[in-house]
């Protein structure tokens, strides 16, 4: 049965951006060590705040989302088989559900109360991969058990605490915007550090429940192919670049693998199956040869391959589109290659012409399996004239 969505009014806005506030925070990048004892204070006993505004919004977000079917019921046995594998924090009792919301963001929050909300783009890109779904919602699982909400809003009236008794003088405009300013970067940094950290439990869960710590990197860089930098709500979108996250998470990620190795001996036995193809596309180098002429070097490095990947170049000038209707069809120029990609320093290198005025030339690089489907996409610097 086709299910309709309800288009979330205003009201479920704001309580929504409630809870992307726990991953709302990820702009900056700063000093990580400094929080690092705040991260692991333990909450107060008594401290119940977090479970009493999951009730209170959780109509709401119910009315927002729709129950998973179809493909996506992979998802809600992802969960289970996830969730069997983690106890509850001390004193609650946490139902755990998985929800298709509403929205195209592709993003995923969850609610202390144990609901993973998952948007249908992001739901989508999922699709039938247990692994993938695994990435999404060990992320999500380990916030809600770390109860990071609760962190956060704890840590957040701290901040709000200390920033009282610097101020002395209320209403002083300049020692105001300063404070407020130091904070809001504290509390910045405070919630990458809690990122950082479910990222690295969310990989160890992963592993005891059978789904291989790859998955991760491969839905990062389908995450990175998607995105789109308009897309300010998303939790994804918030992360300075998924490279970079993968760099930070190298160590956890590698201690990860060994782990499931000695778990699952068997790979393609395991929940999630057989590890997905995974490929690190770094920066491409670009070399200016001649006026109009660009040689593009693509560095890139595979996991899990068995046979080729294509790499597919596709530029065309800046503004074409405008151009398009006046003068020629808009000139995307599309290049292929295929690699086996067996070498760790495996370069693929493509030249690329301007056409007659050309100022600047946008150049994107994807990296498909042998089906066709996206697994990675590499930037390219704008090549200008
Ligand atoms: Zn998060």
């Amino acid at each position: 049965m086709a299910h309709e969505f309800r288009k979330p009014g205003f009201l479920s806005f704001i309580f929504l951006n409630t809870l992307y506030a726990l991953v709302f925070c990820f702009l900056q990048t700063g000093a990580l060590c400094a929080q690092q004892n705040q991260a692991n204070a333990s909450i107060p006993d008594n401290f119940k705040l977090d479970m009493e505004t999951a009730a209170r919004l959780r109509p709401q977000l119910l009315a927002a989302s729709v129950a998973p079917s179809g493909p996506y019921e992979i998802g809600e046995v992802t969960l289970q088989k996830l969730t069997a594998q983690v106890e509850s924090p001390k004193g609650l009792s946490l139902a755990w559900e998985l929800r298709i919301a509403d929205d195209d963001l592709l993003n995923a929050y969850s609610s202390p109360d144990g609901t993973i909300y998952v948007d249908r783009n992001l739901a989508e890109l999922a699709g039938a991969s247990p692994g993938l779904w695994a990435a999404i919602l060990s992320h999500e699982i380990a916030h809600i058990v770390r109860r990071d909400w609760a962190r956060r809003y704890l840590y957040q009236k701290s901040l709000e605490g200390s920033a009282d008794l610097l101020l002395g003088e209320p209403g002083a405009p300049s020692g105001s915007w300063t404070d407020s300013r130091k904070a809001s970067e504290d509390l910045a940094s405070f919630c990458r550090q809690l990122e950082l950290e479910a990222d690295r439990e969310a990989l160890m869960l992963m592993v005891h429940a059978g789904y291989h710590p790859d998955f991760v990197p491969a839905l990062h860089h389908l995450l990175h192919a998607f995105g789109n930098g308009a897309t300010t709500l998303s939790m994804y979108a918030m992360h300075p670049c998924w490279e970079t996250r993968d760099r930070e998470l190298e160590r956890s990620y590698t201690a990860a693998s060994i782990e499931f190795e000695h778990l699952w001996p068997e790979w393609y036995a395991s929940p999630g199956g057989n590890p997905p193809i995974v490929v690190f596309a770094d920066e491409p180098k670009v070399k200016k040869n001649g006026f109009e002429q660009w040689e593009i070097k693509v560095p890139m490095r595979c996991q899990n391959l068995a046979g080729a990947v294509q790499v597919v170049l596709l530029s065309r000038p800046l503004g074409a589109q405008v151009a398009a209707s006046l003068e020629r069809p808009a000139g995307v120029a599309e290049a292929r290659q295929l690699t086996g990609c067996t070498s760790p320093t495996t370069t693929i290198t493509f030249i690329v012409e301007g056409a007659d005025r050309t100022k600047e030339l946008v150049v994107d690089v994807f990296v498909l399996d042998s089906r066709g489907a996206v697994l990675t996409r590499a930037e390219v610097p704008r090549l200008h004239r």
